[in-house]
């Protein structure tokens, strides 16, 4: 890997064995990176990226509102997603108690103690979204084992940066993220029905994606969605 620099740009460039350049940039930083064929050239290599410069701005454009968008307050006008529909947060202090509310289809209502801090406040929502998706995984888990005849014997809900869910094939467990609480209710009903293909399968190999097609068959539209997302 070297480094070449267009302007305040930097981008890796990585050779490979590949017919053509490609290029990409990553979240969360808009990190640019070049794959160029073993025998391309420096010249070549610097001219195709000056030739996607607007491209690549764009998307680190893109990046860095998505970044800001994620970054809370837990006050009242903000948008928050529950099952993909947005809400506009109503935080009502001074209640006696710490509780979540959904209102006129339009409103995320938080009541809150007194003197609540931004950390409270985030803690009464995700205690919230958990309970969310407390209610909704049994249903989904117990629909898919009758179809897969399979037995999930325990499954939690936790925090993940990386990864949307995860299998413990073992011990027959499987755990799932809690942002999927703010995702489209089928984007769980697929992170459910994947995990519960470990059951059969344990890595991702051509018998896998068969069982995936088999139980899900629009199933990559819906990765496709989830990844689109970004994690902070
Ligand atoms: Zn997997």
């Amino acid at each position: 890997m070297h480094q070449i620099r267009i302007g305040n740009l930097e981008i890796d460039v990585f050779r490979k064995d590949i017919k053509n350049l490609h290029l990409a940039v990553y979240p969360p930083n808009g990190r640019v990176r070049i794959a160029a064929p073993l025998k391309s050239n420096e010249e070549s290599i610097r001219l195709f990226a000056v030739s996607k410069i607007t491209w690549i701005k764009n998307q680190q454009k893109k990046f860095h509102e998505q970044v800001r968008q994620s970054e809370r307050e837990y006050v009242s006008g903000e948008s928050h997603y529950v099952y993909g529909t947005r809400y506009l947060l109503t935080v009502i202090p001074d209640s006696p108690k710490n509780h979540v509310n959904i209102r006129n289809k339009t409103y995320l209502d938080l009541y809150v103690k007194k003197g609540s801090t931004k950390e409270q406040r985030e803690k009464v929502i995700t205690e919230w979204y958990r309970k969310q998706l407390k209610s909704e995984i049994p249903q989904i888990i117990e629909k898919w084992q009758d179809i897969m005849c399979v037995e999930v014997k325990d499954w939690g809900v936790k925090k993940m940066r990386t990864k949307w869910g995860s299998c413990n094939i073992e011990n027959q467990r499987i755990w799932i993220n809690l942002d999927l609480a703010k995702k489209p209710k089928h984007c769980l009903e697929y992170v459910i029905v994947h995990e519960m293909v470990h059951l059969l399968e344990r890595n991702h190999n051509d018998q896998f994606v068969a069982y995936m097609d088999r139980f899900l068959p629009q199933w990559r539209i819906i990765k496709n969605e989830l990844n689109k997302l970004i994690f902070y």
